[in-house]
């Protein structure tokens, strides 16, 4: 195993993910590409991208690292995020912070307790949080964008219409647990309004490069990076930034947390789009992109390079 210094870190770093590269094109073809979402089914299957963003500003990058994909799962990180900064601790009067140990899209706990979701990743407690903040915002949708759009310092940013409009005309299962929840009095707003809310915020598209820069916050104590001339801004207090660690770490696969946490050992939010993104705190972010999906809805590729990744930097023994 091998830990990198300083000095020997851009060189190593940007052979690592040549390696990883390398290494993970051999599991091309053991997944399958998200098909419950009829648009999700029309991405191209092998494609591989990965980037790193160190707290010191450099970034490294390989394969389709440049290509946007839809965040799907991976926007539940980013309306938490939200929900925490505009409600703080009130949000676990109604949603828990432990692992499912279920399906992400799974109904079966939601009965025996009582409408109250086990975690804010799952896709109840998602809908949960986008009640929330539908409650607090006119607009979540543009209010969530501006939020990536500063993150990324990417004006352009934005959701796909087509995918949104594909998974909202599907969305039987997530419109269940919404009315489910309602009626333990766990809703708010229409679920109507809070499913258009959260199938436009769940088409989200973001490279691998974005989505390490818009991450960065949570590897850097809360703060997020200044870039071309901007100040570095605390984008959320560093207390809640080590929380939201904690609670990808134990409940950002859904139920393969416990595999991730063994095989990684770093706090993930993974994405059916294929999309996983790592913190590693105090060291720097890393996002990887890989369509085809294992049986629990994670990246077989994504999953491999993340796992590959902290056998040679040794990142999950830091700091
Ligand atoms: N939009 C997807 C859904 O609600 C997100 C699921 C996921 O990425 N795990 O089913």
């Amino acid at each position: 195993m091998q830990t990198l210094t300083p000095s020997a870190q851009a060189t190593d770093l940007s052979t690592i993910l040549e390696q990883i590269h390398t290494e993970a094109q051999a599991l091309f073809g053991q997944g399958r590409v998200a098909s419950y979402i009829p648009a999700l089914a029309e991405v191209a299957p092998r494609q591989f991208g990965m980037a790193v963003a160190l707290v010191d500003g450099s970034t490294y990058s390989v394969g389709h690292a440049h290509t946007p994909f839809s965040l799907q799962s991976i926007t539940k990180l980013f309306t938490f995020v939200l929900a925490l900064k505009t409600v703080g601790d009130n949000l676990w009067q109604r949603v828990g912070r432990e692992p499912s140990g279920a399906a992400f899209n799974s109904m079966v706990q939601l009965e025996t307790e009582k409408g109250i979701p086990r975690n804010p990743f799952i896709n109840a407690g998602a809908l949960v949080i986008t009640d929330i903040l539908t409650t607090r915002y006119a607009h979540l949708d543009y209010a969530l964008l501006g939020a990536l759009r500063r993150l990324t310092d990417d004006p352009d940013l934005s959701w796909n219409a087509r995918i949104a409009r594909s998974e909202r005309e599907t969305a039987h299962r997530n419109m269940a647990l919404a009315y489910f929840m309602k009626s333990y009095g766990n809703f708010v707003n229409e679920p109507e309004l809070v499913l258009d809310n959260y199938c436009r915020q769940c088409a989200t598209e973001m490279s691998c490069t974005q989505l390490a820069q818009a991450t960065m916050f949570l590897a850097n104590g809360g703060r997020d990076l200044g870039r071309d001339g901007q100040q570095d801004e605390q984008f959320l207090a560093a207390d809640d930034a080590r929380r939201v660690n904690a609670l990808m770490l134990t409940c950002g696969a859904y139920d393969a947390a416990g595999d991730f946490a063994y095989r990684i050992g770093l706090p993930v939010k993974t994405g059916v789009g294929g999309g996983i993104v790592a913190i590693a705190p105090g060291v720097g972010t890393i996002a990887v992109w890989a369509p085809e999906l294992d049986a629990k809805g994670n990246s077989v590729l994504g999953a491999f390079a993340l796992e590959r990744l902290v056998q040679l930097t040794a990142w999950n023994h830091t700091p």
